[in-house]
């Protein structure tokens, strides 16, 4: 099945095209062909496509809205140029969709039809930075190829529906549950399910025997706590903010400072959330960059103080996060490393995990530095009872898995 993976922001459109079936999915050799994002989609936007093989090529096009992207992108996959093999829009078999907020009702992906569009558009209150441009995605592809090509929504929160009440409510006025459904949904999901699927995968193990702190360290960050398969707590919250320190977000602090910072600095409190979303975290920290490789190297290179303190802070709540997990799991086997930071920093990776000895966790420095650009593998040294690897996360590879199995209607592990 040839299958269109979407994700669909404000102003970018991430792509990939992969072609699966039962039995690619059974030997791991899915074909992964054509991926890239268009951006500043709006205006003059700019497009990266990037080939199986590694080459990248860049492009323009006045694209006004996300249905002019799509339209675009559609032509340009089904001509010869691009080098898919798809030739006509028929071709295209079936389209995934991330979308980000699946609220207490989406569990699992779902054929899109109207009844799930609607159900989107109410979580648009949980998730508004976010599922207004989902929603546009799907309507967008609907137009572009028409209502008989079949969509699916995964839900980046659907993998954290396993959650237990005692991991998801916040200890506030329980009413503010049932009346505004505040509570944890976790994002990443899809993420941290890709993770655990592969982890066992390539250690040959059962769901039922696998116990594993799963960290995706990108941009955006987080932990879960899987065992048997599915997730039983994760570090983001209500929205993405709690947690882990990221890029430009501070994770955890305390609520009461949100009025006090507003009062301070004359504020609204909305004004207060953004400044905690986007001007926070390591960025925040260091008053440089959100980005881990310009950090470590104006900490390594030039000794800047506030660059040492932002990577110590985020390397710090990683580890305070590893050990709740731990307690909460009683235990686990790995903790497994993903995402940009996660798959390429085996500066971050050591310090993260330094202070963990006790919990019987030893890196191999030699195996931990050879494990960059999307190699995966064990790096903690043989004996480690609690075991360190790196699993690079493909969550373009699960929507387009899940496509086919809910078009297909076969029923597949992970
Ligand atoms: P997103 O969450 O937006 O998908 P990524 O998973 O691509 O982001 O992660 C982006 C982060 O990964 C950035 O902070 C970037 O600096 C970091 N990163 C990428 N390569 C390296 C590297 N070699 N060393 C340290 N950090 C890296």
């Amino acid at each position: 099945m040839n299958i269109l993976v979407l994700n669909a922001g404000s102003a970018t459109l991430k792509f990939q095209v992969v072609i699966t079936d039962a039995d690619r999915i059974a030997d791991d050799r899915d074909d992964k062909l054509l991926r890239g994002q268009i951006e500043r989609i709006g205006g003059e936007s700019v497009i990266t496509l990037r080939n199986a093989d590694g080459s990248t090529r860049r492009r323009t096009a006045s694209l006004r809205d996300m249905r002019a992207a799509v339209d675009w992108l559609v032509g340009y996959l089904t001509a010869p140029e691009s080098g898919t093999g798809l030739s006509a829009r028929a071709d295209i078999h079936a389209v995934g969709h991330r979308v980000v907020h699946g609220g207490e009702q989406f569990r699992s992906s779902v054929m899109v039809d109207d009844a799930v569009l609607q159900g989107i558009e109410d979580n648009v209150e949980l998730a508004p930075l976010h599922n207004p441009h989902n929603l546009r995605g799907i309507e967008a592809t609907r137009k572009a190829l028409g209502m008989g090509v079949p969509q699916v929504a995964v839900f980046d929160t659907a993998f954290h529906h396993t959650l237990p009440e005692h991991a998801y409510l916040y200890a506030i006025p329980y009413p503010l549950y049932r009346r505004h459904k505040i509570r944890r949904y976790g994002f990443h999901g899809t993420s941290h399910r890709s993770i655990a699927y592969r982890f066992r995968k390539i250690t040959a193990r059962e769901r039922g025997e696998v116990r594993i702190v799963t960290l995706h360290l990108g941009n955006g960050c987080s932990a879960c706590a899987i065992r048997d398969g599915v997730s039983i707590d994760t570090s983001m919250g209500f929205t993405p903010l709690e947690g882990l320190v990221m890029g430009t977000r501070s994770g955890d602090l305390d609520a009461a400072l949100l009025d006090y910072i507003a009062a301070k600095e004359g504020l609204s409190l909305s004004q207060v959330e953004a400044m905690l979303n986007s001007q926070s975290g390591l960025l925040g920290i260091s008053g440089l960059t959100n980005d881990m490789r310009d950090l470590l190297a104006e900490a390594n290179e030039l000794n800047d103080r506030r660059a040492r303190l932002a990577i110590e802070i985020f390397c710090y709540r990683a580890r305070k996060y590893i050990g709740a997990y731990l307690a909460a799991l009683g235990g686990a086997d790995a903790v497994v490393f993903a995402g940009g930071i996660g798959e390429n920093s085996a500066e971050i990776r050591a310090r993260i995990c330094d202070g963990l000895q006790w919990a019987g966790l030893h890196v191999d420095a030699a195996a931990n530095s050879a494990l960059v650009g999307g190699r995966e593998g064990r790096f903690s040294a043989d004996g480690s009872t609690l075991e360190a690897w790196v699993v690079p996360t493909d969550e373009e590879l699960l929507i387009a898995r899940d496509t086919f199995r809910v078009v297909s209607g076969v029923s597949l592990p992970g």
